[in-house]
């Protein structure tokens, strides 16, 4: 059995804390993700390898679990996989990291390239960031110093969804849903921006995202109206393309991408797509953009990048952007974080997007699209699930009401899987390398954590 380290935190007993689990340990001494100190104990992660996590409960109980999040959308290849482990082995033993002022390296340049090669054609320039918050600051950042090259120095603003999530970091909150995006706690500090209704949502239907046409006409209309409105002050577009992720697991019309499309090009405002959570094939398609068949002006990508190894984003945009910015006095993209283009993070994302081609990433996303449609279905028939819905590698329980994810979650492991559900949403997106025995597992423990805790 594994067992951790004994660490002895500055003047404490060092006999007290070799003593307590880890789980004890970290209790009111880390944070974590929006929970409070004095939260429910985590479990503690002791190993993890292909799509399982050994992990130790509270009270100190074993689990082998399946990691049904992928890490939050990022472990696509499993844990310990071998061809990222060596790639990130390799650069360790050349070098882990440089300054990117002034400085290059092969394994910025060649995932640069090969991100260039995948994303919709258009986008020709890269900005490596070292999260997905900040590459929706970078692309933010961005649109308004194209604005103000090309003339328009009032188009500051930005057009953004209901419902959406962009980030944690001030200006990405700002575009996040103006109502759970915690605009309130923070008053004065977040950039009033301008919000469309949630658009429209859409069904999978024999491979084709069908919606209601008359719905979308409804919102396209309200977008036109709102842009027309808005002209000399609106930078930009900002969207999830097709699937809003942590804003509620909404899957929605894709002529409603087509439409902000079309019309930011009407008007000389960017369309900005964020792929964080919805790139490298998670939806299906390679890009969720290409569900709508557009170009944005500006993506960006993150989460899935390193296959979940390392932190690291990029912003990619296309040329016309680019071109005004060099034309412009300043010459440059105001923005330049110390681990930009960290070589141990590229190196890694070069193996796992070269991992993606040969795996190959469809006929995973192919095979989660179907064995979590026919494994979740059970759950529509449990009184307190509203709804149940698949897209490519996803696939959500909705309820109609919050969560109990203290109770689920324990459920769910006892049942051998790993899953953090959010206000009403038991959802999962599991790494694309799960075997059909996975996915009906997945299936099965996630229906039965739900039967067990909100059966009734
Ligand atoms: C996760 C996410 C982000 C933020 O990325 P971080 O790496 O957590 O900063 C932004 N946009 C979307 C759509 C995301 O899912």
């Amino acid at each position: 059995m594994l067992s951790a380290p004994a660490v002895e935190h500055g003047g404490r007993n060092a006999a007290g804390t070799t003593h307590r689990s880890l789980a004890e340990r970290d209790r009111g001494l880390l944070w974590h993700p929006y929970a409070s100190l004095d939260g429910p104990a985590p479990y503690a992660v002791l190993g993890a390898a292909g799509t399982k996590l050994d992990l130790e409960a509270p009270g100190g109980q074993r689990f082998e679990v399946i990691d049904a999040m992928s890490s939050w959308w990022s472990a696509v290849h499993g844990y310990r996989n071998e061809a990222l482990d060596a790639a990130l082995l390799e650069q360790a033993g050349s070098f882990s990291h440089v300054m990117f002022g002034g400085l290059t390296h092969a394994p910025a340049v060649i995932l640069a390239e090969k991100l260039i090669d995948m994303a919709p054609s258009g986008l020709e320039h890269v900005f490596f960031a070292d999260s997905g918050s900040v590459s929706v600051e970078v692309a933010l950042k961005l649109a308004v110093q194209y604005q103000r090259a090309a003339g328009y120095s009032r188009r500051a603003r930005f057009l953004a969804l209901s419902g959406g999530y962009h980030g944690d970091t001030f200006a990405a909150m700002s575009v996040c849903d103006p109502v759970d995006g915690m605009h309130s706690e923070f008053p004065g500090l977040v950039a009033p921006q301008l919000f469309l209704p949630r658009p429209p949502k859409a069904r999978l239907i024999k491979g084709e995202l069908r919606s209601d046409p008359l719905e979308v006409a409804q919102w396209v209309g309200v977008l036109e109206e709102m842009v027309l409105t808005h002209l000399d002050e609106l930078a930009a577009i900002v969207l999830e393309p097709v699937l809003q992720g942590a804003g509620g697991m909404h899957i929605y019309a894709p002529e409603c991408v087509r439409a902000a499309r079309r019309v930011a090009s009407e008007h000389g405002l960017l369309l900005i797509v964020d792929e964080i959570a919805t790139g490298f094939g998670r939806t299906g398609r390679l890009f969720a953009s290409e569900w709508s068949a557009v170009t944005p002006d500006i993506m960006c990508v993150g989460k899935a990048l390193t296959g979940g190894y390392l932190t690291l984003a990029a912003m990619l945009c296309s040329r016309e952007v680019a071109a005004v910015i060099t034309a412009s006095p300043l010459r440059a993209l105001l923005h330049g974080p110390t681990f930009m283009a960290n070589p141990l993070a590229c190196a890694v994302a070069v193996a796992s997007l070269t991992l993606l081609d040969s795996e190959p990433w469809q006929r995973q996303v192919g095979a989660l699209e179907a064995g979590l449609t026919a494994a979740l279905a059970p759950a529509a028939a449990l009184s307190q699930v509203r709804d149940v819905r698949v897209l490519g590698g996803v696939g959500v329980i909705q309820l109609n009401v919050p969560a109990d994810v203290t109770a689920l979650t324990r459920v769910a492991v006892e049942h051998g899987v790993w899953v953090r559900p959010f206000r009403d949403l038991v959802y999962t997106m599991p790494p694309y390398i799960s075997s059909a025995e996975d996915i009906a597992a997945i299936g099965a423990g996630l229906c039965a954590a739900v039967a067990a805790v909100h059966g009734q």
